[in-house]
This record gives C-alpha cells, structure tokens and sequence, in this order.
C-alpha cells in the first residue's frame, strides 16, 4: 500500500469521525458532556495534525439551508471563510452564522479566521458572518465594495466596525496567499457601473500544487462571459463551486466548456422556493461528466487535497465520493 493510499485511508477515516462524532449533529444524547468533550479534543487534535502532517488542504462548503458559505483551511492552520450563510428566522432562512457555521469552526478547533470574503451583500451570503465577525478572531475582510440598503449590510457595517476589523476592496487579480502552497487569485471585475448585485460577487480561483478550485458567488450569464473574455482557458479548474446555487441563470454552457470542471459543488437549501438547482444545470452538468455533490442531499461537503489530487467526504451518505484508485496512482 502505497504512503499516499494510507495517507488518504487515515484522512477519511479521520474525516468519518468528524462527520459522525465532532460536528455532533448526530451525537447520542445520553453521552454525557465530559465524554464529548474528551471525545471532541481528541478527534480535533488528532483531524488537524493529521492534515498539517500531510500537507492536506480542506475546503468545505456548510450545509447552510438557503445560501452559501465555504471554509478553506490550508495545511499549517491559516482559515479563509467565504460567506457565512443567511441570518434569519423565517421558513426558508436561519441563522446560519450561530447555527452552522461557528459550530462547525469550534468543532475543528479553529478559533481565528485570517481571512473573510464577503462575495455580495444578498443575505443569504452575508447575514451568517456578521456572528462569526462578531464572535470569533478576524484578520480582515475582503469585500466586493458595493454599497447595499439592507438591514444585513448596515449590521455587517456596524461589526466590522465595532471591531476595528481592515476592509479590502478587491480588484481583479488580488492575490490571497494562505502559505504551504495554497493561494487564491481573484479572477471578477469588479466595480464599476457595468456589473451589479450578483453579477458583482467576487469571483475567486484557488490553487494548491496541480488541482484548483473555482468559486464564483451568485453570477450570472453576464458575468460568466466577462470571465471567459478576461481569462480564458485560465479559468480551467478541477473543481467548480456552482454558481448561483445551481440557477438557470447561471452554469452556461460555455462557461462549463472553458472551466471543464470534474466535480460540482452546489449550496442549496431543501424546497428551494426559485428552483433551484435547476434541472437545466443539473443535466449541464451531468452531460459535462460531472460528480454532482449538494448540500441539500449530502449535508456538509469536504475537499480534501494534496495538492497532486483530491478526496470528497460528505456528511451524509458514502463518506469517500470519489474513486480512491485515483489517489494510488
Ligand atoms: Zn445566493
């Protein structure tokens, strides 16, 4: 068995237990506190020295209902947070920032985000990090610098502030170095009067070693084509965090054809009330050799790679997606 095989056989088996122990959501009641926390401390000791050690990058996109968060950690421990989900109360949003997404950091034992990316204003990318600003130690936040008049915006304004927390206004080609090999580009055009709203989320491609990863916030057609006339065959990247939860606005064919990606990502809540993902993407993307994961039927989705190939866990269902042949050879 090859160190590389074991390497991955130890991860999984490590990112089974944090599915099914750390994160909790399915811990038996009758355990008693102190178990959990001894069990919680070693499995966090245990996860994260077992990806610094073998120099794994994880990217996991939340299972955060109706909207959209990603957490990035690069081997040595350096977190990016893209998003943090919807804040809200009503049958479609919830709190995602308190319910998911700082419980899902605790349970990794990470305690500082270094960096935050707030794609776009839309509440259901920004209402959940307004928690995280307010509760957990920041770095800074990168921000697309459009002005919103929402109720969200003014209390992200009101936290970032709050807690003397830099603000960078991205521009095209921003680097976001993580160390240990890990960087992300920003790849949108932002500003401007040409593009608003979702066709304005900042638009990022992550590198470590030989695979990538793109994140494109909620664009649209628009903006896709932007990207195609900006970057071209540079877009290419092994992984694509669907746009726009997977909308028919989004996922153009050609774009599919210029990124050709091999694995999707899509975040989105059960019972969307738009429809989304849209079963023209679906059928984009299976027609284009996709594995499809989503955060409605997989729960919390992890990345997890070397930076010669990849690993997908999912909370829910078959732990290892992806064929584990692929990481002997
Ligand atoms: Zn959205």
């Amino acid at each position: 068995m090859s160190r590389m095989f074991r390497a991955f056989i130890t991860l999984s088996l490590a990112g089974i237990l944090i599915w099914s122990s750390v994160l909790g959501k399915k811990a038996k009641a009758s355990r008693s506190t102190e178990e959990k926390d001894v069990s919680r401390a070693i499995s966090q000791k245990y996860f994260c020295r077992e990806l610094d050690e073998k120099g794994i990058l994880m990217v996991a996109s939340l299972d955060v209902g109706q909207g959209d968060s990603v957490v990035v950690r690069a081997p040595g421990g350096k977190t990016l947070l893209i998003d943090g989900g919807p804040r809200g109360n009503g049958k479609y949003l919830k709190n995602a920032g308190e319910k998911d997404v700082i419980p899902f950091l605790n349970s990794l034992g990470i305690e500082r985000i270094d960096v935050i990316v707030s794609t776009h204003q839309d509440n259901d990318h920004l209402g959940g990090l307004i928690p995280v600003i307010c509760q957990m130690d920041v770095g800074c936040v990168y921000d697309n610098g459009n002005m919103h008049v929402s109720y969200t915006y003014e209390s992200y304004l009101n936290a970032l502030d709050k807690k003397k927390i830099p603000v960078k206004i991205v521009t095209c080609g921003d680097r976001i170095d993580l160390g240990n090999g890990v960087h992300l580009q920003v790849l949108s055009q932002l500003g401007g009067t040409e593009f608003e709203g979702n066709e304005n989320s900042i638009v990022l491609k992550l590198v470590y070693g030989d695979v990538s990863m793109l994140f494109t916030g909620d664009i649209e057609e628009k903006a896709e084509r932007a990207l195609i006339c900006s970057w071209g065959k540079n877009l290419r990247s092994n992984i694509l965090k669907v746009p726009h939860h997977g909308s028919k606005s989004s996922s153009s064919w050609w774009f599919l054809d210029i990124v050709q990606p091999e694995t999707a990502l899509i975040s989105v809540g059960r019972r969307n009330p738009f429809g989304h993902p849209a079963k023209e993407v679906l059928n984009r993307l299976e027609a284009s050799d996709n594995s499809v994961f989503r955060t409605d039927v997989h729960g919390n989705i992890a990345v997890f790679c070397n930076g010669k190939t990849y690993s997908v866990s999912m909370e829910k269902g078959s732990p290892i997606a992806l064929s584990i042949q692929s990481l002997v050879d």
